[in-house]
């Protein structure tokens, strides 16, 4: 039933009435936004969206690929934006209708800080050459843009924003993570994918931040001269003042390049000390190397099978539980105190799940947002373990279509129960890369007014003059990457 009632939110809607006497309907949708473009969002550009005194803040990839934000502010229900944050020299215009086109790589990732101020960074894959050597990684594969770190003018005002100039051109994978005492801490890769993993460190609110602290090692593997460690890594709070990685290796190989990734890995730092250790709390030399990752971090030896990063939080114990697709299946991970519970497949039999995020509740009782495609219809539904994740059972839709699909976002900061993720869906019947963007949470979508939530002005028209997608390039691409999707580079 549950379902059903999604499909039909879906749908527009009628709702009471124009206030001020005019009589007339009202037209709902469940969408806030219908900018999104491309891949708007991701788990791994993350978090994407933040609860702050009373107003859930979202960030997405919209027309360009330039990041936009808009708020909800609970107590009225209300949406605001979005607003165009910044510029991202990745952008194509006009806008392309052509996949092949896009970069996707730099989404925003959204951090609040201690004074209210809304902070993105967003816009590179690995940077372009002509900002100079890479110090921690190299240019490879089309690396290209500027990441760069844009904030409020305001505190908790999303009208107006501004570029500062404090971090360097070359992240990839950019993500926030923000202790309670409100140290700020961005960790990306540092460059194409023959780079290093790195954090810096802010006390200042964003203001200023600390040199590029290596994580994950890149380098020339001790195996075979023709292969290049390499790494892609999740960030996240811990238990108290504690960062916990979650990761897998990419033996890239060199020159060329393939898709393979293999193993999953964990490991956590204090942020006190600064001290990075391993699950059984042995300390750990940093950067961590391919060697002392397959000595000391491993959680599954997935072989051949291709691994694919996850994510990753910790119960009240400081146990960490982990989401990994591994294969087309996606595992689940916990560390019981004395060693890895043997990886449980989500929904086993079930069709493929695919990757989400989670919540903790006890150590035993985890939530995920999971999303399935299941006889011509996709949903996001929360799927929920009571015994360890020995067994999961699939729960209530946040959302369901036959004619969208979609693709989630990492789970809020501090997530209001009615706002816990950000989706952007994806229409095939539609010739075009716009995305409509959803909010969900326990109530279902968070959409509204039908005349607030179109923000394409005259895209549809810019854009219908430019040659359909080439099947021939489409196929020469593909080829060329090799199988390889957004996050593979
Ligand atoms: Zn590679």
């Amino acid at each position: 039933m549950l379902l059903a009632r999604f499909v039909l939110l879906l749908n527009l809607v009628v709702l009471g009435s124009f206030g001020s006497g005019a009589p007339g309907p009202v037209a709902q949708v469940d969408y806030f936004a219908d900018n999104g473009y491309g891949n708007p969002v991701g788990t791994l550009q993350h978090p994407a969206v933040e609860h702050y005194q009373g107003v859930t803040y979202v960030a997405y990839q919209g027309p360009h690929e330039d990041p936009y934000v808009a708020a909800y502010v609970h107590a009225t229900g209300r949406w605001l934006g979005p607003v165009q944050a910044g510029v991202s020299l990745m952008g194509k215009a006009p806008d392309q209708i052509d996949p092949g086109e896009l970069d996707n790589h730099g989404k925003p990732a959204l951090v609040v800080d201690r004074q209210g101020y809304i902070h993105l960074v967003f816009g590179s894959h690995g940077g372009d050459p002509k900002n100079g050597k890479n110090p921690l990684g190299a240019f490879f594969m089309g690396t290209k843009g500027k990441m760069t770190h844009a904030v409020s003018v305001k505190p908790g005002d999303i009208s107006a924003w501004r570029v500062v100039d404090n971090i360097p051109a070359f992240g990839t994978y950019n993500q926030w993570v923000k202790l309670a005492n409100g140290d700020l801490y961005l960790f990306y890769r540092h460059g194409g994918h023959r780079s290093d993993w790195v954090y810096q460190k802010s006390v200042d609110d964003g203001r200023t931040f600390a040199a590029p602290v290596s994580v994950l090692k890149h380098k020339v593997s001790a195996a075979s001269r023709t292969i290049d460690d390499s790494w892609y890594a999740w960030f996240d709070v811990g238990q108290g003042d504690t960062i916990t990685a979650s990761y897998v290796y990419h033996p890239c190989a060199d020159p060329k390049h393939n898709a393979h990734r293999q193993n999953v890995y964990f490991m956590q730092m204090a942020a006190r000390t600064g001290g990075w250790t391993n699950v059984q709390g042995e300390r750990l030399t940093l950067p961590v190397t391919k060697e002392a990752a397959d000595k000391l971090t491993l959680v599954e030896a997935t072989g051949t099978v291709k691994s694919t990063h996850g994510t990753c939080h910790v119960d009240t114990a400081g146990r960490p539980h982990l989401a990994f697709p591994v294969g087309h299946e996606l595992h689940y991970y916990r560390w019981d105190g004395q060693a890895w519970q043997k990886p449980v497949v989500i929904g086993a039999g079930q069709g493929r799940v695919d990757d989400g995020d989670f919540i903790i509740d006890s150590p035993l009782h985890v939530r995920m947002i999971l999303g399935q495609t299941r006889e011509g219809a996709n949903d996001i539904s929360w799927w929920e373990t009571t015994d360890g994740g020995l067994t999961w059972a699939k729960g209530a839709p946040l959302i369901a279509s036959k004619e969208l699909s979609f693709t989630p976002s990492a789970i809020a900061r501090n997530a209001h129960p009615d706002a816990v993720m950000l989706l952007a869906s994806r229409s095939s019947t539609e010739p075009h890369l716009y995305r409509r963007m959803f909010l969900v949470g326990g109530q279902g979508p968070l959409g509204r007014p039908a005349a607030e939530a179109g923000h394409l002005g005259n895209r549809l028209e810019q854009i219908k003059s430019l040659p359909p997608p080439s099947l021939a390039k489409a196929e020469a691409k593909r080829k060329k990457k090799a199988g390889l999707s957004d996050d593979d580079l």
